[in-house]
């Protein structure tokens, strides 16, 4: 019996573990991926919105993060598949076949990017869907290249793209792009740039590599395909609640919803950082979720 399971090691994860270790707490964190920083590991962005501390990108805060908690004691278990849990009786079992039991559960489970769910999306992983323009456009360059979204993302990897690739053909389902006018404006004035408004990307080709996009645009146009080397899909994201979203109140995009103590609709279920924030998810405001938690969890054994 542990007094609290965190599920999930991003930055609200190991703050709420960090927490809970300096409160008193017998803490188990469950991480299902190998390593530690959740969200952070696909910032390739330097970061300096978090106060006090500047990084190079996601990876060098997560090991600041990850520093950061050295000296705690609480257990850590990486590469964890977790089977099933029963929230209400702070139950879960493990696919390994071990049981685990606490008093109070955390979920830290952040959110994933979403998927157009077409054929081409999987397949073409590494061989020209671009992960981050950041990071990879100087692979890119003189490629001509695609990017579907009409938010903040696409507009950011589209305007980065079109410093070094002759064309981007940025692809918008909507009648007006989300991302913010500082932005739009720049793709507008941005003669590399082309934006195709209410149409979609329907399928991605080639042999080896991404060769081409098909392209459906409004009612009436004919779909046509397109030759381009590279593919950016930045179409917002979506929260990982599908081991226990049918346990908890979640709102209409399925985040979990949370009072201001960050518990669930649940007793002794808290949900901390992105997968219970659509509003405003930040680093900073992960980190402090975490510790609202944990801190709530410590008052209440105490009493
Ligand atoms: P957003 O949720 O803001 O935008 C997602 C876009 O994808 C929308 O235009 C949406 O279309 C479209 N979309 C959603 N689902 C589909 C689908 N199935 N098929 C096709 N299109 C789809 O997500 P972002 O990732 O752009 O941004 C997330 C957050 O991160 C925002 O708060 C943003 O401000 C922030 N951000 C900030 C940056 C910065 O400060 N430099 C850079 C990047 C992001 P529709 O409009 O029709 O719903």
């Amino acid at each position: 019996m542990h007094d609290v399971i965190i599920i999930g090691a991003g930055p609200a994860g190991l703050s709420a573990a960090y927490w809970c270790d300096e409160l008193g707490l017998d803490t188990l964190v469950l991480e299902n991926t190998d390593r530690l920083g959740g969200q952070l590991l696909q910032v390739y962005n330097p970061i300096d919105d978090y106060l006090g501390l500047k990084a190079a990108d996601g990876l060098e805060l997560g090991q600041l993060f990850t520093a950061g908690v050295e000296a705690a004691e609480f257990d850590l278990w990486t590469g964890v598949a977790i089977d099933s849990i029963n929230l209400k009786a702070k139950r879960i079992s493990l696919r390994s076949g071990e049981q685990l039991q606490a008093i109070s559960i955390i979920i830290a489970t952040g959110v994933r990017r979403r998927r157009l769910g077409i054929p081409g999306e999987s397949e073409f992983e590494h061989k020209g869907i671009i992960e981050s323009a950041t990071r990879d456009r100087d692979l890119f360059a003189g490629k001509d290249v695609c990017v579907v979204g009409g938010g903040d993302a696409a507009a950011e990897n589209a305007l980065l793209l079109a410093e070094v690739c002759p064309t981007v053909t940025l692809v918008h389902r909507g009648q007006k792009l989300r991302a913010r006018r500082t932005f739009t404006e720049q793709m507008q004035s941005n003669h590399c740039l082309t934006i195709f408004l209410e149409s979609r990307v329907a399928r991605i080709l080639g042999e080896e590599n991404v060769e081409a996009v098909e392209i459906v645009r409004k009612e009436g146009i004919k779909p046509f395909q397109m030759a381009v080397r590279g593919v950016v899909i930045r179409i917002g994201v979506e929260p990982n609640t599908e081991l226990f979203g049918e346990q908890l109140a979640l709102d209409d995009k399925g985040y979990v919803i949370v009072n201001s103590e960050q518990e669930t609709s649940l007793v002794n279920v808290f949900a901390i950082g992105d997968v219970s924030n659509p509003l405003a998810p930040t680093i900073s405001g992960a980190c402090g979720s975490g510790a609202t938690a944990a801190k709530v969890i410590a008052s209440r054994m105490l009493s």
